[in-house]
């Protein structure tokens, strides 16, 4: 069942691809020079690697996550690259005052805000549901609705400049494979509320754009420990991962997949074929390996 997972899938992908997203656009890395960003998750990970994409690209940085050593030395390397200019504030998403404090320090520091990049998970676990409801509440806070506190506190900038929200989601948030079930509820749930808002801003012509980011396996430190031992798909790089979220944000696409071709096939076997997608998902999964 594995094997035809990596057969069926990109074949269908290739059609799809060239389907929806047929001639390559214009992507021009000048479009960041100056661009005032918040990057979330930055400590780590694709959020880092955009850090460092965004810092070549010469944009005004500011980077969120929990770890202040660790953000630290992410600023200094990015201002090595030649950020215009590169801060951080640390602290947690479970933290409901956050989101608010992180984009006052950017209405104070900038004045403005032209792209917000919402990244950062919560620690979450890959095995069965154990039944721990407060463990969804607590993911749910981080995952999604601190997502939804940035939002709003960010708009009026995003509003001003004309600018974008660009939010990092997973194939999980989709179509949801076994394991996964807190953290696949919040990525859903991002599609829903996100999806809902762009259609409003559409219908008040309010031109602010909204990416959704769907995104397979990535070869992240932590997506890597996690479930390297249950998957054993060769994961996408984080770098290239991370160049294409920041594409999509900049032309203002409607979703991002990477890798393109999976996440498109997967999206349309969802929809015509859900059960045999399932089955699909379910093959391709050691379970063998895990342990309760
Ligand atoms: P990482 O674990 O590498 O990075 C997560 C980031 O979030 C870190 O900077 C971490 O920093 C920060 N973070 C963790 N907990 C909190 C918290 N409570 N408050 C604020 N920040 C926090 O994740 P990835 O780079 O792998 O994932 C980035 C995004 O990509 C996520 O949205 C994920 O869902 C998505 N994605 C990733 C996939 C993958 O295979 N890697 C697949 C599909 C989607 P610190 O610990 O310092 O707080």
């Amino acid at each position: 069942m594995g094997l035809l997972l990596k057969i069926f899938i990109p074949l269908l992908g290739v059609a799809l691809a060239f389907y929806f997203y047929s001639a390559p656009e214009n992507f021009n890395e000048e479009m960041f020079r100056g661009k005032r960003v918040i990057v979330t998750g930055a400590s780590s990970g694709i959020g880092e690697q955009m850090a460092y994409h965004l810092a070549r690209m010469e944009a005004h940085l500011l980077l969120t996550a929990r770890t202040e050593a660790k953000l630290q030395k992410v600023v200094e390397r990015c201002l090595e690259l030649g950020a215009a200019s590169a801060r951080y504030v640390s602290g947690s998403m479970e933290d409901t005052t956050l989101p608010e404090v992180v984009v006052k320090e950017a209405e104070n520091t900038w004045g403005g805000l032209d792209m917000l990049i919402l990244n950062h998970i919560g620690s979450s676990y890959f095995n069965y549901f154990n039944g721990d409801v407060g463990h969804v509440r607590k993911l749910l806070e981080t995952n999604f609705l601190s997502y939804v506190a940035m939002t709003v506190s960010a708009l009026p900038m995003l509003k001003e400049s004309e600018g974008s929200i660009v939010v990092v989601s997973s194939m999980a948030g989709k179509a949801s494979g076994p394991f996964i079930a807190p953290y696949s509820a919040t990525k859903f749930a991002l599609d829903g509320f996100f999806s809902s808002l762009r259609n409003e801003f559409i219908m008040d012509k309010v031109n602010v754009s909204i990416t959704l980011c769907i995104l397979g396996y990535i070869n992240t430190e932590s997506a890597v420990r996690a479930v390297s031992h249950v998957i054993r798909d060769t994961p996408a790089p984080k770098e290239e991962c991370a160049l294409e979220i920041l594409r999509g944000g900049a032309l203002r696409q409607r979703e991002v997949h990477y890798p393109r071709r999976l996440i498109s096939s997967v999206i349309l076997l969802r929809a015509i074929a859900p059960d045999f997608l399932d089955s699909l998902i379910r093959g391709s999964y050691h379970v063998e390996n895990m342990t309760r």
